[in-house]
């Protein structure tokens, strides 16, 4: 019997999940720790940078002017000055007529405007040939080329990838202002349920979905915070709920998510908040519960693993990464679909599939088996309004 008479649409549950997911704090974080953090306010340059003109090439700072109509058979001759060294300010100053040799990365000389390739040179004592016209700026950055002083260089909200830690670096920012890492509470609810150090007796299962729920959280980039397993006791789910929602940014609880009456999580998530969903168009993961308990986000997955999974990967992911100002990322590929898969309409299913050569191909399974978990590698969507996917098709795979 169903005790779902309304299910929300998944993309209205998405809705109302980043609704909820509120902003974690500021922290200050060292320039080493901050790789796939988030800026958590503007980044301006503090000085020029690199802040002095440098030649992008080995070479002969000249006076441009000077190279006008150079070419292989008329070269342009300039009395040689000798070489600025790497790392120090040019001691050189150019006048029309003269060069001086810098190497890559070297302080062009004042009065030098271009700088000549080495291969397009020829030194011959105190002279040097020069086989090609130069125009002004040719091969120089200048002093605030790559960022002004005072001008804009990251965005508040910005995803630290190593380019933006290299840039950062090049600005001098030591310590970096980033959101703190939201810390997930994950609780496991059921009578049957033993930690993994216990032996099951008869009619008991090991606790699967902390393991499942904390290694996804870190994978979204979040600390999970593990609060072990509760049993279908009221008093004893209401303690957890209220203290781990205290405690972290906000909580995962699975199990005993369903509308039966020995399931309490949804009635206790009401008595500490709000129940703002239960019940979702999605298979597997109908039973699900959305809500705010101590002013904190509170999601209740089914108690199957595999189900459970599929939530944290369509929902829970949208929660953590709203959290951080991230935008959820799936890796995916588009290949053939080896075999029909027959969905209700009204409902989005998610089906686990195996990849081979050939395309993917996909995997059923009671509910309740954990085997398909490790055997796919990962699940196509059909949409809520389809009857189902045929053979032959080409489909996305939403890789794990
Ligand atoms: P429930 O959502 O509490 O009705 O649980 C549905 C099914 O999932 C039951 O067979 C439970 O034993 C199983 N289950 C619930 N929580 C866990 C868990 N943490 N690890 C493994 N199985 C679970
Ligand atoms: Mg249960």
């Amino acid at each position: 019997m169903s005790f779902f008479l309304k299910l929300i649409s998944v993309s209205e549950a998405k809705a109302k999940i980043r609704e909820i997911a509120g902003e974690t704090y500021p922290q200050k974080v060292t320039l080493s720790e901050a790789y796939d953090r988030v800026l958590a306010s503007d980044v301006l340059s503090d000085a020029d940078v690199p802040g002095f003109s440098r030649s992008i090439v080995d070479g002969y700072a000249v006076v441009s002017k000077d190279t006008t109509g150079a070419g292989e058979s008329i070269p342009t001759m300039l009395e040689y000055l000798g070489r600025v060294e790497m790392g120090t300010p040019a001691q050189i100053k150019l006048t029309p007529g003269t060069c001086a040799y810098v190497p890559t990365g070297g302080n062009v000389p004042d009065g030098a405007d271009a700088v000549a390739m080495v291969e397009y040179s020829e030194a011959l004592g105190d002279e040097v040939l020069i086989f090609r016209p130069m125009s002004n700026g040719e091969n120089i950055v200048f002093a605030d080329e790559d960022f002004a002083k005072g001008s804009p260089v990251m965005k508040k909200g910005t995803t630290l990838k190593p380019q933006e830690c290299g840039v950062l670096a090049s600005l001098g920012k030591e310590e970096v202002e980033v959101f703190k890492k939201p810390v997930i509470g994950i609780i496991s609810t059921g009578n049957e349920l033993v930690p993994v150090s216990k032996e099951p007796g008869f009619g008991k299962v090991r606790d699967v979905n902390t393991y499942l729920c904390s290694g996804f959280v870190k994978r979204c980039g979040c600390i999970p915070k593990i609060y072990g397993v509760i049993p279908d006791e009221r008093d004893e789910l209401r303690e957890a709920i209220r203290l781990a929602t205290e405690e972290c940014d906000a909580v995962l609880i699975s199990g005993g998510s369903s509308k039966d009456e020995r399931d309490n999580t949804s009635s206790i998530i009401k008595e500490l908040g709000e129940v703002l969903i239960h019940g979702i168009a999605i298979s597997p993961g109908k039973p699900t519960i959305i809500g705010t308990a101590t002013g904190k986000p509170v999601i209740g997955l089914p108690g199957h693993p595999a189900s459970a999974y599929i939530v944290l990967y369509v929902l829970v992911s949208e929660l953590l990464y709203k959290m951080q100002m991230k935008a959820v990322t799936n890796n995916t590929i588009t290949t053939t679909l080896l075999e029909n898969i027959p969905s209700a309409q009204g409902r989005e299913d998610y089906v686990r599939v195996k990849l081979s050569d050939d395309g993917a191909k996909p995997l059923y399974a009671k509910s309740g088996l954990l085997n398909t978990l490790i055997k796919s590698d990962g699940m196509v969507k059909i949409p809520s309004g389809s009857e189902g996917l045929e053979a032959g098709s080409l489909v996305e795979v939403i890789l794990w």
